[in-house]
């Protein structure tokens, strides 16, 4: 039955659709850390909603906020309610506590791309200066300006990018540093590259509104910045009065096993964008926290309709107490133990060039074999790992790396036969 919806969907539906492509079942229903499909296999999820549920499908106690305020109301454009004020204090809450008193919050409209747009937006008024740094390998959504602030070429290559003024420059530990070192010596070579740029006034770059960047480079492959890379990029930004715009759409909420991952660097964003699993269930919701110096704008200079999700904003309230309650980021680092240890066996396969993680966001950068077209090898795992039982996705450049992320709630039983599954078809497929 999968195969008749999967061929129905695809003679209705945009050829741009994704996920049916590589992992071709069609949903029925799902819980926890499981989907079954219409057919009745079930399936361990490591892409749950592409790192939305990070405490697995339909918990049940987000399901009963969220049938709870349902009854109450669902949508209340930007007015306050006792919903969006739980919601409110909770992410403020979770700032570290030097960071508390001195953001804002502003509700953007309701995906990560939204939320990227209103950040530079917000920057570039905050400033009145127009360019914006980005990193080689990063992503930042699918709107015109999250297009054109991603660093990953062939996501938009077809399109011409009608945004001006965005400058790439190379991120650490990418593996594939276009001033051509390896990764061991690269380390911090790409901030002096930079600082040089930025500081000299013939650099060719002009002090820009905000530099974009994320802790970790989830759709870029699970690359995760070197710490001295962030460190001196936040002292840079900060001498030269240039907002820090930090992405944790996918590394927040604990993902990293911190709930925002620059916790994990000792810096201070001036600019924090979350969405993703702020609402814990996949309601839709996305938010910019900001330092109150840049609280420039004027009412209504940033609006939009949907911004006012109060099935998102219980989801998410009771979401954050959960987390705290079941220690879910000890869990986070419990696990992500775990999946080094049964994953590094990898580190000595002929066909892998990497593993790497931070918390419970993992990769796998696998190496195709001489001749055969880029990431072939990566798609063969991921189809013979959804035979066995395992939804996992690629990333990062040419798809080559096998990317875990599993609800953050996940059981060690859970975790094992994920690896277990993963390995068996790597192994299988192995060039
Ligand atoms: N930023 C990052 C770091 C992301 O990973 C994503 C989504 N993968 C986005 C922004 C865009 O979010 P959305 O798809 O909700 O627009």
């Amino acid at each position: 039955r999968s195969v008749e919806f999967l061929d129905r969907q695809s003679r209705r539906e945009s050829n741009a659709r994704v996920y049916p492509r590589h992992l071709p079942i069609a949903v029925e229903e799902a819980s926890g850390s499981f989907v079954r499909d219409v057919d009745g296999n079930v399936f361990i999820d490591f892409l749950a909603g592409a790192g939305v549920l990070s405490l697995g499908h339909n918990h049940p106690d987000l399901v009963r906020a969220v049938v709870d305020q349902l009854g109450r109301f669902s949508h209340g454009l930007d007015l306050p309610s006792p919903a969006k004020d739980a919601f409110t204090e909770v992410q403020l809450s979770m700032l570290p506590a030097r960071l508390q008193d001195r953001m804002k919050i502003h509700f953007c409209g309701p995906t990560g791309a939204n939320a990227v747009d209103a950040a530079i937006k917000l920057c570039k008024t905050a400033t009145g200066r127009g360019d914006v740094i980005s990193f080689q390998g990063g992503f930042h959504g699918t709107t015109h300006l999250g297009m054109a602030v991603t660093g990953l070429v062939a996501n938009k290559a077809p399109v011409r990018n009608g945004v001006p003024g965005v400058h790439f420059f190379p991120f650490s530990n990418c593996g594939d540093c276009s001033l051509g070192l390896s990764r061991d010596t690269c380390a911090t070579n790409c901030i002096g590259f930079l600082e040089r740029a930025l500081r000299d006034p013939n650099g060719g770059v002009a002090l820009p509104a905000a530099v974009i960047v994320e802790m970790v480079q989830g759709e870029g492959g699970v690359v995760m910045a070197d710490e001295d890379f962030v460190r001196r990029l936040r002292k840079l930004t900060w001498e030269l009065g240039i907002p820090l715009v930090v992405d944790e759409v996918q590394t927040g909420c604990g993902r990293t096993g911190t709930w925002f991952a620059f916790e994990q660097y000792g810096i201070e964003p001036d600019v924090i964008v979350a969405s993703k699993a702020l609402s814990g269930i996949g309601q839709p919701v996305a938010i910019i926290l900001f330092d109150e110096r840049l609280d420039v704008w004027a009412p209504g200079a940033h609006t939009g309709t949907f911004r006012g999700n109060q099935l998102a904003f219980a989801a998410g309230a009771e979401a954050a107490r959960v987390v705290e309650r079941d220690d879910v980021l000890g869990n986070v680092r419990r696990r992500s133990e775990q999946v080094e240890r049964r994953l590094s066996v990898l580190r000595r396969h002929r066909w892998v060039r990497e593993v790497r993680g931070r918390g419970l966001m993992w990769g796998v950068e696998l190496i195709d074999a001489p001749g055969s077209p880029p990431g072939e090898f990566a798609q063969r795992v991921q189809s013979r790992a959804l035979r066995g039982g395992l939804i996992v996705e690629l990333g990062g450049r040419d798809d080559v790396v096998v990317r875990l992320l599993p609800p953050l709630n996940v059981t060690a039983e859970v975790v094992d036969m994920a690896c277990t599954i993963l390995l068996d078809a790597i192994e299988e497929c192995a060039p």
